[in-house]
């Protein structure tokens, strides 16, 4: 495929040009290792434009849009996504990797992301409250201003449509960095998005080195809210620029999430979501279900039925589309190899792995599907996010003790609980410390609507559904005295 737009151009006030003295990174295609393209390595001074065209978008036209025109416009947007699905698909294989299942799968949750947002921009009302004799008091949620967004590589689209989305429908303009590992479907979206109406400097997007452009951005005294999707260590950084200029973030860092499996689960059901918990994207999840917590009495038979499938799935180009992809990038490959290595030297058993397709390209970005099993619960690979499709199992007795194991990290995104015991479900899901937990599912298809953030190392504030919104604006009341 050749790229269907200049992907060295980044955008700013509306106008697609070079990013400062010309200069670029190389873009390589995880499944052969191949230079694609070349993307824009935007500097300090083109995030500094960005946000000046983004406050001269909230000062001008966009400031004056009601919500149903800001409504109606990233409605259009998500129909265009639907229409340029193909591309989009294409795009995002070539560019990190993923299978053309999930990379499809992934633009039309992006048009999903803007279905949504669309359809609730003008439906985030504000409270009156009764207060003294004499008063009127009412609330308003106003927007921030200009939002930051840094995007990382593993949902390219997915992320950028709950930031983007959320962030638009509720009045803010956007300056977007996405990850540099994966840039070219957040351009093809900024065309997108031009195409449907949204004015001009209403979102920028500005593709770079995270250490340059990523650090301007989140450093900007122009910038009213940060949106940050990635690692615990930038994290904390962007934590810390936006303390200097005492400003919003969201932070959602990732996590460890267990998928606990009780006696009486219904296996067959929870079979397919426990592998996949760990393959899906290659393992590349922030919520991938990867500590499998079973319990005694069908530890070996839910091994057993983990291994027959884990034995059969096959890894591949993304373009033959298998079950998994290759990894993003061949540091991210080292950084997995070298926990499978850790395993095995501190003496875990592998209980299965996936196969390799013969004719994948070596210099290809590949790593098998793997599952350990009989884990210490404090060993590194049962606490540490991988980021690769490593999946542990460990064993427990009693369900006190599969709560214990399931906090018993620092993260706290996603829990899965397989049961068939109501009370305990219940139980369980109060007794957990995480942003979501799935009752006898996992993933819950994606989930467009339901509010998802964590705890602890994973971060704080929420996206997706309608509860993102009260983070991406700001409420002001107004107490007036008519006696
Ligand atoms: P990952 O390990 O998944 O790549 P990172 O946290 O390194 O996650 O990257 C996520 C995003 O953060 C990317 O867009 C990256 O460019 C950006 N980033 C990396 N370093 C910095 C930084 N120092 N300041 C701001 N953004 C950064
Ligand atoms: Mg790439």
């Amino acid at each position: 495929m050749k790229i269907p737009f200049n992907s060295e151009q980044i955008l700013i006030n509306g106008k697609w040009q070079n990013a400062e003295n010309n200069k670029t990174l190389d873009v390589i295609n995880p499944s052969n290792g191949e230079l694609l393209c070349k993307i824009g390595r935007g500097s300090f001074n083109d995030i500094d434009c960005a946000v000046v065209a983004a406050q001269d978008a909230l000062n001008g036209v966009w400031g004056n849009y009601s919500a149903m025109e800001r409504g109606r416009v990233i409605t259009k947007i998500g129909e265009k996504i639907l229409e340029y699905i193909d591309v989009l698909t294409e795009l995002e294989s070539l560019d990190v990797g993923k299978p053309t299942k999930q990379a499809r799968a992934d633009a039309i949750a992006m048009a999903r992301y803007m279905e949504f947002y669309g359809g609730s921009a003008d439906k985030v009302h504000g409270h009156t409250i009764p207060y003294m004799d004499g008063y009127t008091v009412f609330t308003l949620r106003e927007p921030h201003g200009v939002t930051g967004h840094i995007i990382p590589w593993n949902y390219p689209m997915q992320i950028t449509g709950r930031c983007v989305g959320g962030a638009l429908a509720m009045g803010n303009t956007c300056v977007l960095k996405p990850a540099e590992d994966a840039c070219l479907t957040a351009l093809m979206f900024a065309r997108i998005a031009e195409e449907a109406g949204l004015p001009k400097g209403v979102l920028n997007v500005v593709t770079g080195l995270g250490i340059e452009a990523g650090a301007a951005l989140s450093s900007h005294p122009g910038i009213h809210h940060i949106s940050f999707t990635g690692s615990v260590g930038i994290g904390k950084l962007i934590q810390k620029a936006a303390g200097n200029n005492i400003v919003p973030v969201t932070l959602e860092l990732g996590g460890k999430s267990p998928q606990i499996i009780f006696d009486d689960a219904d296996l067959d059901a929870a079979l397919p979501f426990l592998v996949n918990g760990g393959i899906q994207n290659a393992g590349q999840t922030c919520s991938a279900g990867t500590r499998i917590l079973i319990q005694r009495g069908v530890y070996e038979k839910v091994i057993k039925m983990m291994c027959s499938k884990i034995s059969l799935l096959k890894v591949g180009s993304a373009i033959d589309d298998l079950d998994l992809g290759p990894l993003i990038s061949p540091k991210q490959k080292i950084v997995v190899e070298r926990y499978i290595a850790h395993g095995v030297e501190s003496g875990l058993k592998i209980a299965a792995q996936g196969l390799i397709s013969d004719d994948c390209p070596s210099a290809g970005c590949y790593v098998v599907p793997t599952l350990f099993r009989d884990v210490p619960p404090d060993h590194k690979l049962a606490q540490e996010e991988i980021f690769g499709p490593i999946q542990v199992a460990i064993p427990f007795d009693t369900e006190e003790e599969a709560v214990n194991l399931a906090n018993g990290t620092e993260f706290g995104l996603v829990t899965g609980v397989w049961t068939r015991d109501g009370s305990r479900q219940l139980r369980i899901a109060k007794a957990i410390k995480a942003g979501q937990i799935f009752i006898n599912n996992y993933g819950a298809g994606g989930g467009v609507e339901l509010p998802f953030g964590g705890v602890g190392k994973s971060g704080f504030g929420r996206e997706k559904g309608f509860e993102a919104l009260y983070g991406f604006s700001v409420l002001k009341t107004i107490a007036a005295y008519h006696g």
